[in-house]
């Protein structure tokens, strides 16, 4: 990693603390640090492992442009997938227009940390782990290797992820998605897809699997409602399905648990309070129907960064305001998600024509 990376923040007062760097937290590092010095916490060393199926959408790839960041050096094999409904009851497969730029998401992740301004302190092994707010601004406990800080700031951002410590600080915590994502081998070659399945007879508190191929190996992860209990067992049981289907999965060579935020209602949702604001997973920010949430992290992280470089009085609602358009998109995707769950809206996706099913995945 070209860029310095702190151990401990070097310094006692800062005026903005973003805490979490991954995209919400670095493009909100990014845009707040016009305004004055910016401390970028992460409670992991960088450059840091996220599981994911690196899928990056079209206005992933829009934000960044528009930052001069290009995705080049990140994508890896085969270069776009198109995404495909597979409803496994019925084993029929609907192909979609909507594609993905295929990225390796460690590179991803480590690019944007690279294109921070030098101007940001960046500091990793630093996890927050309190917050006390006052009208002027926040105290933030960081423990660094075992070390205690506090450490002031004006304003504080968090964005923290799916569970996040600083959205505890003002609301409550809801009880996030686990997903279980394998690295499979490949033996053969499998179809350039992004292919989302779907199956009733899985069950206990399966929601969804997907499969996409990367570099020789496949990435096979499910996701599991909140409280699903031994999510590893069923995914087993996914791996063994799967490799009747497809012959060209060979073993698996990593296995990774994660969150990821569940979002079922516009309350899930929470811009901030005072002087914290939220970006990114920690604030519910991603699409609740498709559960893609790294476009939603750049593009809050950006405007929770803007906010934060306004008067720290006014930034909370400039963040708000910023945030409409945003939060009607996803108003509309939460409306549509109980039907995209039941049963009767699955049984109408599996007969609908392909063009169909496409048109309406572009929304979702
Ligand atoms: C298995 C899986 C597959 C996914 N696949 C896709 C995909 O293909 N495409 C897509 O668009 N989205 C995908 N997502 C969602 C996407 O990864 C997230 O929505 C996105 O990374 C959220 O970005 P973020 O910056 O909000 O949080 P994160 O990327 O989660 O970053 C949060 C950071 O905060 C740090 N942190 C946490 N607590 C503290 C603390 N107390 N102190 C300091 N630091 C802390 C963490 O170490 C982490 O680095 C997937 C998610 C999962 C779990």
């Amino acid at each position: 990693m070209r860029r310095h990376v702190a151990e401990a923040p070097t310094k006692d007062s800062y005026r903005t603390i973003v805490v979490g760097a991954g995209p919400a937290g670095t493009l909100a590092a990014m845009h707040a640090a016009g305004a004055g010095s910016v401390l970028l916490l992460d409670a992991f060393p960088l450059p840091r492992h996220k599981s994911c199926g690196g899928m990056i959408h079209a206005l992933s790839a829009r934000t960044l442009a528009r930052h001069g960041v290009r995705l080049d050096g990140t994508i890896r094999e085969p270069e776009r997938v198109r995404f495909r409904f597979h409803d496994w009851d019925a084993d029929v497969k609907k192909p979609c227009s909507l594609t993905f730029y295929n990225v390796d998401r460690d590179t991803f992740d480590l690019l944007l940390i690279e294109m921070l301004p030098p101007s940001v302190e960046v500091a990793s092994g630093c996890r927050a782990t309190a917050v006390e707010q006052d009208c002027d601004g926040c105290w933030v406990t960081v423990d660094a290797r075992g070390a205690t800080h506090r450490v002031r700031c004006s304003i504080l951002i968090g964005a923290d992820g799916a569970r996040s410590t600083i959205r505890r600080a003002i609301a409550p915590g809801e009880r996030p998605y686990v997903t279980v994502q394998d690295v499979v081998e490949l033996e053969g070659r499998i179809e350039p897809f992004f292919d989302c399945i779907y199956s009733s007879s899985i069950g206990n508190g399966h929601a969804y699997s997907y499969v996409v191929p990367k570099d020789g190996h496949a990435l096979v992860g499910s996701v599991f409602y909140p409280r699903t209990k031994r999510p590893h067992e069923t995914q087993d049981l996914v791996l063994e399905a799967l490799r009747a289907k497809l012959p060209a999965l060979g073993p698996s060579v990593a296995r990774e648990a994660a969150a990821a935020a569940h979002v079922r209602s516009m309350r899930d949702i929470v811009p901030g309070a005072g002087r914290i604001l939220l970006a990114g997973e920690a604030g519910g920010f991603l699409s609740p129907t498709s559960g893609e949430g790294i476009s939603y992290a750049l593009r809050t992280g950006e405007m929770a960064g803007r906010a934060a470089a306004l008067a720290p009085e006014r930034a909370l609602d400039a963040y708000r305001s910023a945030l409409r358009p945003l939060m009607a998109q996803i108003r509309f995707k939460l409306a549509v998600l109980p039907a995209m769950e039941s049963r009767a809206g699955r049984a109408l996706a599996r007969t609908l024509p392909a063009p169909v099913v496409s048109a309406i995945t572009r929304y979702l």
